[in-house]
């Protein structure tokens, strides 16, 4: 009785011992981090600035990796270039022994003429799927080469104290590499950039348009969607508009399969286990109004969270695809692309990291969201090593939320004041996580 009572008290006081240690141990990195974070952040801006007035497609980061390999050998680095094309990979204490993290930001711009006026707006004109196009940082991925960056330089800055390996991975194409070319995170994955020295844990941010600056967004397990897009190439029978008869109608049949398509969701999917959705996004058919063409195409998205229902997804728009077809006498082909998985963050690792999320960012400024039927290609990592995805506030306070322009649009814009946290929280989650996986 009187040893369990020891024992008992000697624990607690190991627990309370260690606990204290961990917290001291916290809050010392956590003002190193604070004043190395605030020390660099102008400059983090101005390369932001370079980065989003300079823009790229996906897997056309020519200028961009360029920038960010000399940006990372100035700090000391030894960057590795064209990783999967255009990315730059660089390795913080590659001899040292420890646990490794990898820390990840996409680089792309996207095929949108910018109508923000700023004097660092994008002008940037590039080729995509053959045809000039205009560039501009609408998803704010800007902000995550300049986060990632402003990370590498507090994180050399105190690379001595890091029991650990930290692998920087700026990825190209995440917003999907051109027709018929392999790229972003998923060619990365093959090629071997968790390995040599293999990942133990990667971590991920977006920044977001919607969110006050300050504030993070995260969930448990699946927090991003399943992706697939499709292509439906319907086939009939042309004729003179005003002789139906000798058609076979290709587009009364594509408006039958759009409609059939939506009772997957409504009568198919236990939506009690977790959302789908099914949207025909584009009709392409027909030229005039008096001929009934000969074919049309269409195209759509299918976002899931669950494996099995992403399965019946799949086999419920084949099947009304080719039924819905032959009822009418046409004929259909469906072509579902692989898209990308799930972006799901590891339990475990969630529950490991959560504490730090609240410490620097403050607890009523940490976010338990719903899951976005957004995608994110960060996915292929998670299925290869555990890791976090979460998304930090870009917009100021005094904006009006309802002013705000969405990503992917030319009015897109966020703010240079939500990349001090982005830096801060991915720092912490390194040094943590090693510390705590030692
Ligand atoms: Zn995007
Ligand atoms: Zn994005």
């Amino acid at each position: 009785m009187r040893y369990a009572r020891n024992f008992v008290i000697s624990t607690f006081f190991l627990f309370f011992l260690s606990s204290t240690t961990s917290i001291i141990t916290a809050q010392k990195y956590d003002k190193q981090v604070e004043s190395l974070a605030r020390e660099i952040e102008s400059q983090v801006i101005d390369w932001r600035h370079w980065f989003h007035e300079n823009a790229e497609l996906s897997n056309r980061e020519f200028k961009t990796s360029k920038r960010i390999a000399e940006i990372l050998t100035n700090m000391g680095y030894k960057p590795q270039i064209n990783v999967a094309k255009t990315g730059v990979v660089a390795i913080l204490n590659d001899k040292k022994r420890g646990p490794v993290v990898a820390l990840r930001a996409d680089i792309d711009g996207l095929p949108i003429k910018e109508r923000v006026n700023l004097p660092w707006a994008s002008e940037m004109t590039g080729v995509y799927n053959g045809e000039t196009v205009p560039i501009m940082h609408a998803c704010g991925h800007d902000t995550h080469i300049g986060i990632l960056l402003g990370v590498a330089k507090i994180l050399s800055d105190m690379k001595d104290e890091i029991p650990g390996k930290v692998k920087f991975i700026f990825q190209p194409a995440e917003e999907g590499a051109p027709d018929g070319e392999e790229g972003g995170a998923e060619l990365m994955v093959k090629e071997g950039v968790l390995k040599r020295p293999n990942v133990d844990a990667i971590f991920g941010l977006h920044i977001k348009s919607g969110l006050e600056v300050g504030q993070i967004n995260i969930k448990s397990e699946g927090i991003m969607a399943a992706v697939n897009s499709f292509r439906i190439d319907i086939k009939g029978k042309q004729s003179h508009g005003s002789r139906p008869w000798n058609s076979v109608d290709p587009i009364v049949t594509a408006s039958q399969i759009v409609n059939n398509l939506q009772t997957i969701v409504s009568r198919n999917m236990d939506l009690t286990n977790a959302p789908v959705v099914v949207t025909v996004g584009a009709i392409h058919g027909g030229v005039r109004s008096n001929i009934i063409p000969e074919s049309l195409y269409m195209l759509g998205t299918i976002r899931t969270f669950d494996v099995n229902m992403k399965k019946q997804v799949h086999k419920r728009i084949r099947n009304i695809v080719q039924m819905t077809a032959e009822a009418n006498n046409a004929t259909a082909t469906i072509d579902i692309n692989k898209g990308y998985p799930v972006t799901y963050n590891d339990p475990g690792l969630y529950q490991e990291m959560f504490p730090t999320f609240e410490r620097i960012a403050g607890k009523e400024n940490v976010n338990i969201i719903k899951a976005v039927t957004g995608a994110e290609d960060f996915s292929f990592f998670q299925q290869q090593v555990p890791g976090i995805y979460f998304f930090i506030g870009g917009i100021p306070k005094d904006f009006d939320p309802a002013k705000v322009a969405d990503h992917h649009t030319p009015d897109f814009y966020v703010d240079d004041s939500g990349m001090l946290l982005g830096m801060k929280t991915m720092t912490a989650l390194t040094i943590d996580y090693l510390n705590k996986t030692q």
